[in-house]
């Protein structure tokens, strides 16, 4: 609607026929460009672990006499196809979410429930670094959208938070009602943190900070790009706060679903 206005301003000859016509010439060639851009993308992120994989097959067919060598290539050839598996299941989410711009069938979600259950899934991981998830989830604090989108996003983060902060660190999570009717989802490390220049880059596609050390903890560069569409589809945003050596904070504020909304289980427009 936004384009349009502006096109009704700059045209000499008036016609609204006309101007419908450019405005979704100038829409179509803005999304071919941005499908450009990922195809492009995607296919030198997937060059990587495939060439990775075709090197360690050659790598154990060579060292056919040498059966640690053999297991040890094998065992890599297990961590590229797990981080293969997880890029391609990635890409489809985000293609999804790029293409459809709202929710299929929202339904009132429980936000704490859903930041319970990210926290659980990354609970292994967690262990294995000796990081504790500290968590302050209120009841009562709904949203009207997609509970499976809502927990791959609040997983992304929790994930990257264990990721880029030390062993033995402490990564909190919290769940409340701001004011005016947004719900918060916080997730706080006591990691790396990410110099200010990167802080807006990171949530394009594909864009890590140190791409090496994305890439050694299986990071695919998409997490955060499917953070920003879940909560852009759920009507709301992400912002970073963080600084370089202390950690950062990454919030999802969302619109909250009605009360009545929550206590009916029915849509937030039948009240
Ligand atoms: P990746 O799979 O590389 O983690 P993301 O899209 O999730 O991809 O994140 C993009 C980049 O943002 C990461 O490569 C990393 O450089 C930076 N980043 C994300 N979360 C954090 C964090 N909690 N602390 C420090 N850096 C982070």
């Amino acid at each position: 609607r936004g384009r349009l206005t502006m096109g009704v301003r700059v045209a000499p000859l008036g016609g609204s026929h006309v101007l419908l016509l450019l405005d979704d010439r100038t829409q179509a060639r803005r999304v071919e460009e941005i499908r450009r851009d990922f195809v492009a993308n995607v296919s030198h992120e997937l060059k990587t672990p495939v060439g990775g994989l075709a090197l360690l097959a050659e790598a154990v067919e060579g060292a056919a006499d040498d059966p640690e060598a053999v297991e040890r290539f094998a065992q890599r050839m297990r961590v590229e196809a797990t981080r293969l598996t997880r890029l391609v299941q990635e890409i489809v989410d985000l293609s999804r979410l790029q293409v459809a711009d709202t929710l299929h069938e929202p339904v009132i979600v429980d936000v704490s429930e859903v930041a319970a259950e990210a926290v659980e899934r990354s609970r292994l991981v967690a262990d294995a670094k000796g990081i504790e998830i500290a968590t302050a989830l209120d009841e009562g604090v709904h949203v009207f959208g997609d509970r499976e989108l809502l927990i791959t996003a609040v997983s992304n983060l929790v994930g990257n938070a264990i990721a880029y902060s030390g062993n033995d660190t402490k990564v909190a999570v919290a769940v409340h009602d701001a004011d005016h009717g947004i719900v918060e989802v916080a997730v706080t490390d006591q990691g790396q943190g990410i110099p200010e220049q990167e802080q807006q880059r990171i949530f394009e596609r594909f864009y890590r900070v140190d791409p090496a050390r994305s890439r050694a903890t299986g990071g695919t560069g998409l997490g955060l790009a499917i953070v920003k569409h879940v909560c852009a589809n759920h009507g709301g945003e992400v912002t970073v706060w963080s600084e370089e050596g202390r950690g950062s904070t990454f919030t999802m504020r969302l619109p909250a679903a009605p009360d009545s909304a929550a206590d009916t289980h029915s849509s937030p427009n039948t009240e």
